[in-house]
């Protein structure tokens, strides 16, 4: 069971990637997106708090993301696990530098899905219109997300590229040719340690 991050902007197919992975090698998907809509819609504070930041296209504050994650981790096989969504600041990367040491554990791919911008926002809207998400139904908040992106979440790619540990992946393909090339990438993988 390998250990992945999904890197990419909103859209890129993150999620659909992940779940794919995630149920052919027996590997739990950490969504922070769809555990922040479950607490939104179960109405917790927490949730409460996010809602404000997800409608407006903004993060949710790193400290309750990086509390997330660690609670997910913590209760994650330590052979594999799937990171969709997170991290998405670099403050959030150091996070799971320090947790993952803390842990013993490594991550063994980072996966960047790369896709153009207005590619992106087609999809986004499709997907606001076939699941009512609300931050996807409106163009605003869309292209929102889409700068906030650029500025936080961008420089990851950098950061793990630095680190020698970018894999760059052309997400503008149909569904299943961008999980050949996934699986493709991951045939070989063995961990060693
Ligand atoms: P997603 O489903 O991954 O597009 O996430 C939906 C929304 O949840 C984002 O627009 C953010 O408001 C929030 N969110 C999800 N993951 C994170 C994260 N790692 N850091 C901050 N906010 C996040």
């Amino acid at each position: 069971m390998p250990r992945l991050i999904f890197l990419g902007p909103p859209g890129a197919g993150k999620g659909t990637q992940a779940e794919r992975l995630a149920a052919i090698y027996h590997t739990p998907k950490i969504s922070t997106g769809d555990l922040l809509r479950a607490e939104v819609k179960a109405q917790t504070p927490l949730g409460c708090q996010a809602k404000v930041y997800m409608d407006a296209g903004e993060l949710v504050p790193d400290e309750v993301l990086i509390g997330m994650v660690k609670g997910q981790l913590q209760q994650s096989p330590e052979e594999g696990w799937i990171l969709d969504g997170f991290p998405r600041t670099l403050a959030q990367a150091e996070a799971l530098e320090e947790l993952l040491q803390e842990l013993g554990q490594d991550y063994d791919y980072v996966l960047n899905l790369e896709v153009p911008d207005e590619v992106v926002v087609a999809r986004l809207l499709a997907r606001g219109k076939e699941q009512g998400r609300s931050d996807d139904a409106d163009r605003s908040v869309i292209l929102k997300r889409l700068e906030v992106y650029r500025q936080q979440t961008a420089p990851l790619i950098d950061f793990y590229e630095a680190k020698g540990r970018l894999q760059r992946v052309n997400g503008n393909q149909p569904m299943e040719s961008v999980q050949e090339h996934l699986q493709a990438l991951l045939e070989g993988f063995r961990r060693t340690a």
